[in-house]
């Protein structure tokens, strides 16, 4: 850190910190303060305030690309539709677009501006298989039986940060403000499956800061690690020799079998894994029929765990397992990396400086209907019917690595260990949800989610315009991921040099359901609303 003022400023937020340190909980390190990164010049202070009521005027246009998007359902690798519609929106606002960015074919990078600093904003696409759902109804009702929908929340994120780009982009444009934004979507995140081929294709490499964003149930941000894992994932392919399995079973070699083994193995080895670790599988390819011996055989794992070391060991235990089925069975395995992702380690000058723009904003005035949709989907899943959030959370960060107990990843870990990163989480959805699951769809494209998605932008608005306009914050943000975060962990990726994106995942159920889909298709020509297109009561419920 140079110069008198962030100096000043740590000691302010310091004794803030040591105030208030008392209240956190368990793995806060206490020689890690943190707290709100104070107002800048008045001037600055007017341009957020000036971005942030723009953002109110383009409400109709946010929630049309929130709907669009959520009408779109589309699963990872798979994301065309969707893909076309934003970069259409980002093209005819001046963007320069790379379609097919990394050799995925619906990934891109949408770029603007020139000069420093290069801000680079992202977030995911994707959606859940089987969660198709009807927004605005409070239990289970879907959209189409069996098809893919947004049970996470993705066709929140890219809506969130192309309006508060937009309404920054006006802004430079008139006072002349240096600065490159780059924006990407996070194609497949549910597969991990892209980020880390964006990282080696060199996306973040000229990147000064990266700002992500995240469907949540709250407005909030944190920094530091020790929170959720990262993972490989990995099909394992057994081949062996069929064979009338009444006739001569015994000239058989089941692949089969060798699955089963392996998934057995691993289920006993798992007791005596650390508790921190999550694995699980699904059997990709189990044979064809009873009476032909499979000759052909997968399995697809997620290991998971919370350090680079601890994944690769697991990654390792596996791939022994796997060996070791192929060899109990005469079988031959081989395997393929389908996606990764490092454990995430944020920021703290951009989760700070997010969260004082978090402070400024708040949380949106839910209205008695938001309410009543959210409190009957909580009674639905036996949840505390709570409604929805009502207060914004603490600022997160500095927690202790050792006392991190595992959970879900995002691949947004790999971006987080060659830029400096944070992520917004913004209130688009309902608490008490279980996730990748239709009941996470339910808010995703009502005024919930509009709303949430509004209040987001303006955060993420502001914070860009903080770090156009105050490079000592850029340098205070490098300096933290520099002299801290990379000190002693550099960044190994999973995947080598010949690995290749999974692009060919999800391509068949997505061609099964396109057709059918096609025809809910959101559109804002004829409609307000997606609700009003589908003819849905705000809200229905039991
Ligand atoms: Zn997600």
């Amino acid at each position: 850190m140079t110069g008198k003022k962030p100096a000043l400023a740590m000691v302010l937020s310091f004794l803030l910190v040591a105030a208030a340190s008392g209240q956190r909980g368990r793995g806060n390190s206490p020689s890690q303060p943190t707290a709100p990164t104070p107002p800048g010049p008045p001037q600055v202070e007017a341009l957020k305030k000036e971005v942030a009521a723009d953002i109110e005027t383009m409400r109709v246009q946010t929630q049309q690309m929130v709907d669009q998007v959520f009408s779109y359902g589309e699963l990872g690798f798979q994301e065309f539709e969707t893909s076309k519609y934003l970069t259409g929106i980002l093209e005819k606002n001046g963007f320069r677009i790379e379609r097919g960015y990394a050799g995925i074919p619906t990934a891109w990078m949408a770029t603007w501006g020139s000069g420093k600093p290069v801000i680079a904003i992202g977030s995911d696409i994707d959606c859940i298989p089987q969660a198709s759902q009807k927004p605005g109804v409070a239990y289970h009702d879907p959209l189409i039986e069996g098809a893919p929908g947004h049970g996470e929340g993705h066709n929140s994120g890219v809506p969130l940060n192309i309006t508060a780009v937009l309404a920054v982009k006006q802004i430079m444009e008139r006072d002349h403000i240096p600065g490159t934004i780059k924006m990407w979507p996070g194609v497949a995140e549910e597969l991990v499956g892209a980020k880390a081929y964006f990282v080696r294709a060199g996306l973040f490499r000229d990147v000064d800061i990266s700002l992500f964003a995240h469907v949540g149930n709250n407005l909030g941000t944190g920094w530091g690690g020790g929170t959720g894992t990262g993972l490989v994932s990995i099909e394992y392919q057994f081949k062996g020799e069929s064979a009338h399995a009444a006739a001569q079973p015994w000239r058989g070699r089941s692949a089969l079998d060798a699955v089963e083994l392996m998934d057995i193995g691993w289920n006993f080895r798992r007791e005596h894994l650390r508790l921190q670790q999550r694995s699980h599988n699904v059997i990709t390819n189990g044979g064809d029929q009873p009476n032909v011996v499979p000759p052909n055989a997968a399995v697809w794992y997620y290991f998971r765990e919370t350090d680079y070391q601890h994944i690769k060991e697991m990654r390792d235990i596996g791939d022994t397992m796997a060996k070791a089925a192929a060899m109990m069975t005469n079988t031959e395995v081989t395997s393929r990396i389908l996606g990764s992702a490092w454990p995430q380690h944020m920021n703290k000058t951009i989760a700070e400086t997010m969260y004082a723009n978090i402070q400024t904003i708040g949380l949106p005035t839910w209205d008695e209907a938001d309410q009543t949709l959210a409190r009957a989907l909580q009674k639905e899943l036996k949840q505390n019917q709570t409604g929805l959030a009502s207060r914004v959370g603490p600022l997160r960060g500095g927690l202790d690595p050792e006392q991190n107990m595992g959970g879900p990843s995002d691949d947004i870990g790999d971006v987080s260990w060659n830029v400096p990163t944070a992520t917004l989480s913004y209130p688009a959805n309902i608490p008490g949800t279980p996730g990748h699951n239709w009941a996470n769809a339910i808010a995703m494209a009502t005024p919930i989610a509009h709303k949430g998605v509004t209040a987001g932008a303006k955060v993420q608005a502001m914070t860009i315009i903080d770090f156009l306009m105050r490079p000592e914050l850029v340098q205070q943000a490098q300096d933290y991921f520099r002299n801290v975060q990379t000190k002693d962990q550099k960044y190994v990726p999973f995947i080598t040099d010949k690995d290749q994106p999974a692009t060919w995942l999800n391509a068949a159920i997505v061609d099964k359901y396109r057709e059918e889909m096609k025809k809910q298709y959101y559109d804002p020509t004829k409609y307000k609303s997606y609700l009003e297109q589908l003819g849905i009561k705000y809200p229905t419920v039991r």
